[in-house]
């Protein structure tokens, strides 16, 4: 068996431990008689790895008293419309902050269910940086004020909290929940799609400050009705049983390697291998503004791009899968979530010089 090492987006790599358990229990989980898949979702087993993954999700995130985690289905551009349904309803309004090509749809999306304000946009630098704060033109009256925590595409990432004063700052953390520590009581709303750091795809985390409920239009699916689904402990419908299963198992995973702080370590190590070593290169280079670089994903563009196929095609030769960059901005993108090794960053790296040393 060769495992790649897979630089892939999302869905992402997982750790090996725990595929290894889920092979292992794949037919017969802790003596039922039967796969996770094959449980009924109201079942005793069941019941006890979900709310085994509940409490390590709080545990790990340090959600505070107050909150609803919802396990939900439809991804994070699901969660484009249904936070809208869910939340603009209070004043009819919402802010939203663009900083890259996921915030921008987010934003599309909203208009459906309420006015948007685009209370700033990264777009005159091509959103290779996060506009100040000092920048954003905040509506004292938005239902809540919309970010994307970190762009999976373009590569900038907040490493700031924003104040939003008493609006409910609302994010999508697809691509960095899990990855560092993180004061939850500063958010009104947190969602993200399970494929990076969390689990397989299908999953879709909600984390909802629970006075911010009651708002829902009426149009509003009862299955994507936070409070509905809050009420039912995320089991108005049939729940994305494996997902939150494998989930369970990547959170506690996390957990005995240390937890939020020792994946910030991790992640911020690996993140300085790659940019120093783009820094240092005159072939390659990250277009992202210092301050605001991903730790999550390092775009990169090759010194002439018609070089971009040979580079990826070079790379899967020495098992680095999935860097290139997504279709909308080219160049390269390195996804280093928890699960990549910093064993992976360094063969990537070594490939990248090799690769500068023939092609420079
Ligand atoms: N937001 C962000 C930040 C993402 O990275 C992604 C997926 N790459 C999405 C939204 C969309 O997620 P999904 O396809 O699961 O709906």
């Amino acid at each position: 068996m060769t495992r790649v090492f897979n630089f892939s987006p999302g869905p992402a790599t997982l750790p090996e431990p725990v595929l290894r358990q889920a092979a292992a229990e794949m037919l017969d989980w802790n003596g039922s008689g039967m796969s996770v898949m094959e449980m009924s979702h109201r079942g005793k087993e069941f019941m006890g790895i979900h709310a085994e993954a509940e409490d390590l999700l709080a545990e790990l995130m340090g959600i505070p008293s107050g909150y609803q985690i919802l396990f939900m289905q439809g991804g994070a551009i699901g969660e484009n419309a249904i936070v809208p349904m869910n939340l603009i309803g209070a004043t009819g309004r919402a802010d939203y902050v663009l900083t890259g090509d996921w915030s921008k749809k987010s934003a599309k999306e909203a208009k459906t269910y309420g006015t948007v304000n685009v209370a700033a946009t990264g777009e005159a630098s091509k959103f290779t940086a996060i506009p100040k704060q000092s920048e954003w033109k905040l509506d004292p009256g938005a239902s809540y004020v919309h970010i994307c925590s970190n762009e999976t595409i373009g590569g900038v990432q907040f490493h700031w909290t924003p104040d939003t004063g008493k609006v409910p700052l609302v994010a999508d953390m697809s691509s960095d929940i899990l990855s560092r520590p993180l004061d939850v009581s500063k958010y009104g709303l947190i969602y993200a799609g399970a494929q990076k750091n969390i689990g397989p795809s299908g999953l879709t985390i909600v984390v909802v400050r629970k006075d911010l409920l009651g708002h829902a239009l009426p149009v509003t699916p009862s299955a994507f009705n936070y409070q509905i689904q809050g009420e039912a402990d995320s089991m108005y419908n049939t729940p994305p049983t494996y997902a939150i299963y494998i989930a369970g198992l990547v959170l506690k995973h996390v957990k005995a390697l240390g937890g939020m702080p020792a994946m910030a370590e991790h992640n911020a190590r690996k993140a300085k291998i790659l940019y120093d070593f783009l820094d240092g290169s005159s072939f390659f280079r990250s277009p992202i503004s210092k301050e605001d670089r991903s730790l999550m994903n390092v775009t990169f563009w090759l010194k002439d791009d018609k070089l971009d196929d040979p580079f990826v095609k070079g790379a899967l030769q020495h098992g680095i899968s999935g860097i290139k960059g997504h279709r909308s901005v080219g160049g390269m993108r390195a996804s280093i979530y928890n699960a990549m090794s910093v064993e992976g960053v360094h063969a990537l790296v070594k490939y990248m010089q090799d690769f500068e040393r023939q092609h420079g």
